[in-house]
């Protein structure tokens, strides 16, 4: 009821005590005093805590089942939009700063007699404020200078509270984790003096913190779009002649690409029993192993843009990789011109996937009446291809023909609409920021957008054209033309 009117903490507890509509529906006497805001931060600690937060969506999802407005092996769409976190974007100077601002503003809570004994009376004067409210140096020597005076601070910090003599209890404070992730990931040391690292020297997204106050937002970027926060996956049914109903939300961290999704999002559908025929999706959830995956896996057929090769042949001139015919007991390949390849070597990708790499004798290329187009410099390096293991690159094959017939076109068409849920939910129900901290809240808030976004019904079930399965009964009988304004049954009724 908070998410479905969009209230703060404060206002919905006001209106569980001042509104009679609500009482009402909560069964409550009139006389009920309510209870003090702050109990909703707990009960939200509750659903998270218990895993309880798509019983917000579940419900719904159950009673659709059983008016067949959404059913198994349908199909549906999924796509993904970002989420900024409920945190001020910093830079990384402030970071260091505002991290070592945090832990030591937790220390003087915890136990401000032994900070008291181990910082210097001047660290007052340089971590009392917000480091976003004083002037920051803006040369770059100014900022690494900086940057370093910070490092210095926090690692002699972290020196007193790793010392034999210092409470065991401070090391296990949580913002004393936080602060020592970040130095591990923001300098380096180089024989005892610490250094700042530079731009290039940085862990990768996942290893790192973007913001002490919110320890799960991370750097994400999509095309243009850079934001610190997360990234919500929704799928809706989208069979033609039926409403668009939300059967999944998934969060994730921002960093964490589309197609790591696609399994995780299949396995939840499976759980209620609401798997699609086929899932139609953009370009970033789609791959050849994905697909095989998913029709392993769960009997999904992913309906997705595959890359195309973007061999010279594309401008009309070359050969592609479909012009080469591959004998995959004999591990040789055979180009245009009739020449065999000369090697067969399987290697494993960075990012896990196994790829196939042959390539044409020197000699044969340099002889050829048609290396100009064929290889990259004519005569000087022979023709080399790489694919995918048999299983997979013939998979892609018949993906990329597909993908070019009309039937295909008309089909993908339907997943454009998902965008107009997302902007609903941007627009309408503020799905585009965080209220909270924590990836788990901001699942349990995107839970309840969906959920908000369906009851509103505008978003599912805009120009289609829906004849529900039970239809309600007639007013009157359709023989009763005497009156055409008069209601058979009266307004109370
Ligand atoms: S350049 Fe080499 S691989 Fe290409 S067609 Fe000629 S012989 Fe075959």
């Amino acid at each position: 009821m908070q998410f479905a009117e969009g209230l703060s903490d404060r206002d919905a507890a006001d209106a569980v005590r001042t509104r009679i509509d609500w009482k009402y529906l909560l069964g409550l006497e009139l006389s009920d005093p309510g209870f003090n805001y702050s109990i909703l931060s707990r009960f939200r600690a509750r659903l998270v805590e218990n895993n309880a937060e798509m019983s917000l969506l579940q419900g719904l999802l159950e009673r659709w089942h059983d008016l067949g407005l959404v059913r198994e092996r349908s199909d549906m769409r999924t796509d993904s939009t970002h989420i900024i976190a409920s945190i001020r974007d910093m830079n990384r100077l402030e970071l260091v700063g505002e991290t070592l601002r945090a832990t030591l503003n937790v220390l003087a809570t915890v136990d401000p007699a032994w900070l008291c004994t181990h910082v210097e009376s001047d660290w007052y004067l340089r971590y009392a404020k917000r480091f976003e409210r004083g002037r920051l140096p803006e040369s770059k020597e100014g900022k690494t200078a900086g940057a370093d005076q910070i490092g210095r601070d926090g690692m002699f910090l972290m020196e007193a509270i790793w010392d034999p003599g210092a409470p065991a209890y401070l090391r296990s404070l949580p913002a004393v984790e936080t602060l020592r992730r970040c130095w591990v990931s923001q300098f380096w040391t180089d024989q005892g003096v610490i250094h700042w690292r530079l731009a290039g020297n940085l862990p990768p997204s996942p290893a790192r913190i973007d913001s002490p106050y919110d320890l799960d937002a991370r750097y994400g970027a999509k095309g243009t779009t850079e934001w610190v926060g997360y990234k919500v996956h929704f799928t809706e049914t989208c069979s033609p002649g039926m409403p668009n109903l939300i059967t999944n939300v998934d969060t994730t961290a921002a960093h964490q690409p589309d197609i790591a999704h696609v399994i995780s999002g299949q396995d939840e559908l499976a759980k209620r029993q609401l798997l699609p025929k086929r899932q139609l999706v953009d370009g970033s959830y789609v791959g050849s192993h994905i697909t095989l995956a998913s029709l392993r896996k769960h009997g999904v057929e992913l309906v997705g843009p595959v890359k195309q090769n973007w061999h010279r042949s594309h401008i009309g001139s070359g050969y592609d990789l479909n012009a080469f015919t591959i004998d995959w007991e004999g591990r040789v390949a055979t180009c245009p011109q009739g020449k065999q390849s000369t090697g067969w070597w399987t290697n494993t990708t960075s990012t896990g996937h196994v790829v196939i790499s042959t390539k044409f004798s020197r000699p044969d290329c340099a002889r050829c009446t048609v290396n100009t187009v064929c290889t990259k410099n004519g005569a000087k390096n022979p023709r080399k291809l790489t694919f995918r293991p048999r299983e997979e690159h013939e998979s892609l094959i018949a993906s990329r023909a597909e993908q070019r017939t009309p039937a295909w076109k008309e089909l993908y068409n339907r997943r454009a609409g998902i965008e107009a849920t997302f902007s609903q939910g941007v627009r309408a129900f503020g799905l585009r920021r965080t209220r909270y901290r924590g990836l788990p809240r901001c699942h349990l808030q995107n839970i309840a957008v969906a959920a908000r976004s369906i009851s509103n019904g505008s978003a599912t079930i805009g120009a289609v054209s829906f004849q529900p399965q039970h239809a309600p009964p007639p007013l009157r009988s359709s023989d009763d033309t005497s009156c055409d304004i008069s209601p058979t049954v009266s307004p109370t009724e």
